[in-house]
């Protein structure tokens, strides 16, 4: 026998328990699956609670007995549970994990990037923005003179790592704390990116090639001048 819904436009037909709806308007059917009414004990939640608190001390008191047991040199082949002390003890990641990404540099301090725009371009979340310059020197095609990437848009695909052709970004830095208060702070500009230990808001800027510096107040920073030290 079909009963009706009175929520659903005044009455929409419903199967018995567990039954076959009617034809949808796209010809397909539509099954239609009631809320399952909640039991006294369950509407309580106690055992609920007391079931969770039963796991819980069982844990405890196993790892407590096996902690003490492997002190004495006791039942070494059963594992206890070892909870890690984050953040001061990290636990060890895979080689290949992708965690916070850094540009990579060369012997002088100046980033491998070429400015080729690779990596920007295959960016599926569009979360990087490279602005090029011209590098002095004839073997380098060119060099960022900006390169951001927001972490808060980004979906940690590795692209830009695997279609970078100078090895010059990386995500290999282990760093997986990236809380930040703002949506600017999840912004990593060229300084976050050479040094991986800096964060916002940064006081002083160490880079020492043309650069679009927001720390000194805009403009360019360095001279390739300066560089070669000539
Ligand atoms: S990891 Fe993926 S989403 Fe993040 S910056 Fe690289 S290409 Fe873009
Ligand atoms: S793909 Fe590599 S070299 Fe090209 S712009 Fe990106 S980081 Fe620079």
């Amino acid at each position: 026998m079909l009963s009706t819904k009175p929520g659903l436009g005044g009455g929409v037909p419903l199967p018995p328990e567990g039954g076959r709806g009617k034809e949808g308007e796209g010809g397909g059917t539509v099954k239609i699956v009631r809320r399952p009414e909640l039991t006294f004990w369950e509407k309580l939640y106690l055992p609920q609670i007391l079931c969770g608190l039963k796991i819980t001390f069982g844990h405890f008191f196993r790892n407590l007995f096996l902690h003490i047991a492997h002190r004495f040199g006791r039942l070494r082949h059963l594992r206890a549970g070892v909870t890690i002390q984050y953040p001061e003890e990290l636990r060890p990641l895979m080689s290949r994990y992708r965690s916070r990404h850094r540009l990579t540099v060369r012997e002088d301090d100046t980033p491998r990037c070429v400015g080729c725009m690779l990596c920007e371009t295959v960016c599926p979340a569009k979360c990087i923005t490279i602005v090029p310059g011209e590098h002095p020197d004839p073997n380098v095609e060119k060099y960022p003179i900006r390169f951001d990437i927001d972490l808060g848009v980004c979906v940690y695909c590795g692209y830009c790592v695997e279609v970078c052709p100078e090895d010059a970004i990386r995500m290999d830095t282990g760093i997986l704390d990236l809380a930040a208060y703002s949506r600017e702070e999840m912004q990593l500009d060229i300084h976050e990116l050479m040094d991986p230990e800096l964060r916002k808001p940064i006081s002083e800027c160490g880079l020492d090639f043309p650069h679009r510096c927001e720390v000194t107040g805009g403009g360019m920073k360095g001279s390739w001048d300066a560089v070669e030290g000539s």
